[in-house]
């Protein structure tokens, strides 16, 4: 007989008592195999799609709860709906909730747990890599309500948490960076050694599952030392903030572009510059730490940090006051510790002299906009009146707008009267949000600079199909802040279905989530594309789109950009690639196929104002 085997273990000591993190493989399937009729299972969608066959029982069971992952999921206003279907599952005192998911399905239903019938007891399978090395432990939950990220929390302990490294596999490169900029930050706490000791494994953990769960165990470890002491964060255990007053500044600043951890990965290296210009620690602690944060962060380099918004954002920190900034910086061994500090023109200097010299790019602030994301989601409903409209007119168009008409300002588009018309009910919804609009219908394109918020419309797209009556066609608007995607909503002509989405909001049709497809191979994936519309019929033109398009178990073609690329989002299609594509014609579908999960990327066109534009599920790479 096999003896049994003994897991690793981080016991934690809390206010309800010990808990445990067990290092468990295949912790899943036992639960899958030992369904627990009492138990509500919370679930994130994307571990529903990508594990579907390991979690069959739970997932046919009439208990489980399905949550696509998002900020806008973990606000205060979702909360009723969640205690909704709870109370329609019947569920009572006692019965335990068991999450299985990343910190935000952690945060709902730690939430969940805590109000709902003054306690539930809950147990949690962390699936990120932020999660497993830090979120799991420590008791906290924490919703957003309006603009105001993480400003509702309650403290209560799992009973149990279960961590099996093999869901790390198919995370995304970004989470993975996320959740090692909190190891950082953790061995950096703990002392200079383990921070060193950390750093030089760096690029061993990214290939080693063994060497990764290794440091995940000694993370846990060095945060349980400090929960324990401070479970309720009235003292030592604010220090686990270090590099997040930054961190989050640059969150909020950049529309929450880039990862949380990488933020704090961001936030550090810029406490340890600010506090040795401060003359508080030393050089040689940012020049000791520099490398490896770098690494950590490199892939964000580019992502434009507006230096006002940080500026506001910093102190407006629910720690800071306007003149007195709580700041976690290292002392001058080396050791991280909290101050209170003044928020002078010198500190002010410091940020700016690291954005310089490390090259981030510093943007002023935008005029018209204050960054919020309660801002966004009025835009949202604004664009959807716009898009609503348009389409519900499209019904009542004569025959006299079905002309063909020409226009000098961009001679080579197909247009008709119908696009004029549609423009002028859009850009009256629009306008009135002062935000730069660039149409398809409008003049002065090439003027445009793609610089800060800015509408990207196209009014009909799809306008032969249309005219002649063939095949759907969609109003797209979308919002774009610098050239990323904010949001998008195409609404769908005749069947008026309306789909709407962005990496901030998840994706949806109908206010149903749309996902992307989980298909890896080529040979079995759908492409959509179209024909350049300036496409040369030489025989190497002809090639080389007969090469891209082969690779692929079967190409469509549907006329309409929008509707080719919600196919990509709603995972009836795998992936999108067309050469010179007008931006306002996919502005929208890029957007919705960010918040169904799938990866974008924008390319110039061979032509002026032309883009390559190249999406798909993230899972089939395209170049
Ligand atoms: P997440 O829960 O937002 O998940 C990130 C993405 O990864 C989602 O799209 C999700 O669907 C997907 N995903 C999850 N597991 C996957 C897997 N195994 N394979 C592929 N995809 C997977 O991310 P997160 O970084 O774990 O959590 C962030 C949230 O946690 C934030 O809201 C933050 O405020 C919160 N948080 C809470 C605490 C706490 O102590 N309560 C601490 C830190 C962070
Ligand atoms: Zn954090």
């Amino acid at each position: 007989m096999v003896g049994s085997v003994v897991f690793r273990k981080v016991v934690i000591q809390s206010h309800k008592g010990e808990y445990t993190a067990i290092f468990n493989p295949g912790a899943i399937e036992q639960l899958n195999d030992n369904l627990d009729l009492n138990a509500v299972y919370i679930i994130d969608s994307n571990i529903c799609k990508l594990y579907a066959n390991r979690i069959d029982k739970i997932l046919s069971s009439s208990r489980v709860i399905i949550i696509h992952a998002s900020e806008k999921n973990k606000s205060l206003d979702k909360m009723p709906g969640y205690v909704d279907e709870l109370l329609s599952l019947n569920i009572k005192r006692g019965e335990p909730l068991i999450a299985i998911g990343g910190g935000i399905i952690q945060d709902i239903t730690c939430f969940l747990a805590t109000t709902l019938m003054r306690g539930l007891s809950w147990s949690f399978y962390p699936t990120t890599l932020l999660a497993q090395v830090d979120s799991c432990i420590g008791s906290k939950s924490s919703i957003n309500s309006g603009e105001f990220k993480n400003i509702l929390g309650t403290f209560l302990p799992p009973k149990e948490v279960f961590i099996d490294v093999d869901f790390l596999k198919t995370l995304q490169k970004p989470e993975i960076f996320s959740g090692l900029g909190e190891m950082l930050k953790v061995h950096a706490i703990n002392n200079p050694e383990s921070f060193n000791l950390i750093s030089k494994s760096y690029e061993k953990i990214l290939d080693d599952p063994i060497i990764m769960e290794n440091f995940i165990f000694n993370s846990l470890s060095m945060k349980k030392k400090l929960i324990e002491i401070d479970e309720f964060d009235q003292g030592l255990r604010n220090v686990m903030n270090y590099g997040h007053s930054f961190g989050h500044a640059i969150e909020s600043a950049t529309n929450y572009e880039i990862p949380h951890g990488v933020a704090v990965t961001i936030g550090m290296d810029i406490a340890n510059f600010v506090a040795a210009k401060l003359g508080i620690s030393n050089t040689n602690t940012f020049e000791r730490m520099h490398p490896v944060l770098h690494k950590n962060c490199k892939n964000y380099r580019d992502v434009h940090i507006n230096l006002d918004l940080l500026l506001n954002a910093l102190s407006k920190d629910k720690k800071n006051s306007s003149l007195q900034l709580k700041l976690i910086f290292p002392d001058k061994s080396g050791i991280i510790g909290i101050g209170s500090y003044d928020n002078n023109d010198k500190l002010k200097q410091s940020i700016e002299k690291y954005f310089e010299i490390y090259g981030i790019t510093i943007k002023k602030i935008d005029p018209v906009f204050n960054n919020s994301m309660a801002s966004y989601e009025h835009l949202l409903t604004v664009a959807k009146e716009a898009a609503v409209k348009a389409t519900q007119a499209l019904d009542s168009m004569d025959d006299i707008s079905l002309k063909y008409v020409y226009d000098d300002d961009f001679p080579r588009e197909m247009k008709a009267e119908v696009d004029i018309k549609l423009n002028e009910i859009i850009l009256d919804c629009l306008k009135p949000s002062g935000i730069p609009i660039l149409s398809e219908e409008s003049s002065g394109h090439s003027k445009f600079n793609n610089k800060g918020l800015y509408w990207l419309v196209d009014p009909l797209d799809g306008t032969v199909n249309f005219i002649r009556g063939t095949a759907p066609c969609a109003v797209s608007i979308a919002l774009w802040l610098n050239n990323q995607p904010v949001f998008g909503v195409i609404s769908e002509y005749p069947s008026l279905r309306l789909a709407w989405g962005g990496s901030l909001f998840g994706a949806f049709i109908e206010d149903k989530p749309l996902h992307v497809s989980v298909i890896e191979d080529k040979s079995q994936a759908v492409l959509c594309t179209g024909f350049p519309s300036r496409f040369e019929f030489s025989k190497v033109s002809i090639n080389s789109f007969l090469n891209m398009t082969s690779s692929f178990g079967k190409v469509r073609m549907l006329g309409s950009a929008s509707l080719s690329l919600l196919q990509v989002a709603n995972g009836s299609a795998d992936a999108y690639l067309e050469e010179d594509i007008m931006i306002w014609d996919v502005g929208a579908g890029l957007a919705i196929i960010e918040g169904a999960g799938g990866n974008i990327k924008i390319l110039p066109g061979r032509f002026q104002l032309s883009q390559k534009i190249i999406a798909s599920n993230g899972l089939i790479q395209l170049e």
